[in-house]
């Protein structure tokens, strides 16, 4: 549970403002530009392999990493790294920034974190087709690198339109696969399902196997939200494993947590299973954000679509409290948002079940009505001790979940945060396993060329920063604030973060798996 309606939001952007693409696109293209050359000078270099640090100095020629040692300055630019760490850009490899990236280029957001790619197109929901947003990318290119799955919903959407509420036919699931090979072939990372949300909540296992069975075909990845986060996880992780096992693809979890209370403490059990799923051959995967609640639709509570006041009950007791649901877009009402349900509930003078049930009835009314009934909610649901659990699992990395522009903290301090709270305040991770959960172990999963370590030779996307001071300071009550602690962030050899500013500069690429 997690993600604000992925299935709308992603290409709009793209789409509306690709006529003012255009215009700029001749004078702003700088994807190609370099930096000149750049030593840094005595740094606690920790080159997302998880090997212990290293005290070095480092040249950058052009994009690349070109000398790593003991070096002699010969004119270039010269950075003095004492007591800073530089470390790969960190990959993120599960983002709602795409979003805001044609409005805000710069990616503030991303760069004060130290992250230097976003992996979008996630929970099902992708432009399609890929290649326009490559294009688009490449015409206007952004300060961070971009890479997208293709979404099982969109391609679901495409084929069967509204009619949706229902298993696909043979000559649907035919002409899904068409759609997903096309758009496997021109740029896209892998395939997206998002089991939990309109339209893909509707599709049966067979279904996505067939899917899953072209990605495998491509030799690239499938990353899963999952049927359940809460009422039938270990159903839904099973799925997940027949689906890859029969499709003989890698798997990816996405941002995994045990979001019901009675399950809280089972998180070696979730592991368990992906251990033996391991054992057994399958290259299966996750990723997490390190916070208690997560971001989605009222609806996703209700797996069954019924409204009911027996399954309200039951999602306000074990799923998420009335206090610890807080609206963050609610458009039939945006007097309602950054207030709890529990707040609500007062204002209205009925109990918290009657209110839920209430707003989603008006929210469908108004999106039926075609008044715009769009909404979003941060739901209270998981136990710290899970996610420290999960978050340690050796093929855990680190992922924001996050966007710009909402009231979740976690597009704002994802990594950040796993500096200050597991490194630094309860030592759960060590600095080099820290930056490995967002650098190498993503290079791992996803098959990255060149990317996600600092070797000679790997390009130079990379992130400087002073390990006792780097932080996240977004939280629930003030979620839009920048990290701070980050020195300098380069994407493609070009610095594009320096004095807790962008330089403006935007060389970032496409990136395919
Ligand atoms: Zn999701």
């Amino acid at each position: 549970m997690t993600r604000t309606n992925p299935l709308q939001a992603p290409s709009i952007f793209w789409r509306t403002l690709f006529l003012g693409v255009i215009f700029v696109s001749c004078t702003n293209y700088q994807s190609g530009k370099t930096s000149d050359n750049l030593l840094i000078k005595n740094v606690i270099l920790i080159d997302g392999t998880g090997i212990n640090r290293q005290i070095a100095d480092v040249r950058i020629v052009g994009n690349r990493i070109d000398a790593i040692g003991d070096l002699v300055h010969a004119k270039e630019e010269v950075i003095d790294g004492t007591g800073l760490v530089l470390s790969p850009g960190f990959i993120d490899t599960h983002s709602h920034h795409d979003r805001s990236l044609i409005e805000y280029p710069d990616a503030i957001v991303l760069l004060s974190q130290g992250v230097t790619t976003i992996v979008a197109g996630q929970d099902g929901g992708s432009s399609i087709p890929i290649a326009r947003l490559k294009e688009e990318l490449e015409d206007n290119p952004p300060s961070v690198n971009l890479a997208s799955y293709v979404g099982h919903g969109s391609i679901r959407r495409e084929v069967m339109g509204s009619d949706y509420m229902r298993p696909a036919t043979p000559t649907e699931i035919t002409a899904m696969e068409k759609l997903l090979n096309q758009e496997l072939s021109t740029g896209a990372m892998g395939f997206s399902t998002g089991l939990e949300y309109d339209p893909g909540i509707y599709s049966e296992t067979a279904e996505v196997i067939s899917l899953a069975r072209i990605t495998a075909e491509h030799g690239k990845k499938y990353s899963s939200h999952m049927r359940s986060e809460d009422r039938d996880l270990f159903g839904a992780i099973e799925e997940t494993i027949t689906i890859a096992e029969q499709a003989g693809v890698p798997v990816h979890i996405s941002h995994i947590k045990l979001a019901m209370k009675s399950l809280w403490g089972q998180a070696e059990e979730v592991l368990q299973l992906l251990e033996e799923a391991r054992g057994n051959g399958l290259q299966v995967t996750a990723d997490l954000y390190p916070y208690e609640y997560w971001q989605s639709t009222m609806t996703v509570l209700f797996p069954d679509r019924e409204f009911t006041r027996e399954a309200a009950e039951f999602a306000l007791e074990e799923l998420a409290p009335p206090e610890g649901i807080l609206i963050d877009r609610y458009e039939p009402n945006p007097s309602y948002e950054g207030r709890t349900l529990a707040e609500i509930s007062e204002i209205r003078e009925t109990d918290p079940v009657t209110t839920y049930l209430a707003l989603i009835a008006e929210s469908q009314a108004a999106k039926k009505a075609g008044s715009g009934g769009g909404e979003s909610i941060i739901g209270t649901s998981m136990a710290t001790e899970d996610i420290t659990t999960l978050l340690k699992w050796p093929y855990t990395n680190v992922a924001s979940d996050g966007s710009a522009t909402s009231r979740h903290p976690r597009g704002y301090g994802s990594f950040s945060k796993i500096f200050r709270k597991y490194v630094r305040e309860t030592g759960d991770l060590t600095l080099e396993e820290a930056v490995y959960k967002m650098t190498g172990l993503v290079k791992e999963t996803l098959g990255l060329e060149g990317r996600g370590t600092l070797e000679v030779g790997s390009v130079a996307d990379m992130v400087l920063f002073d390990p006792d001071k780097f932080t996240d300071r977004a939280t629930q009550e003030a979620p839009q604030v920048l990290s701070i602690g980050v020195e300098g962030v380069w994407v493609n050899g070009v610095r594009v973060y320096k004095d807790g500013l962008s330089t403006g500069a935007r060389p970032g690429r496409w990136i395919e798996g």
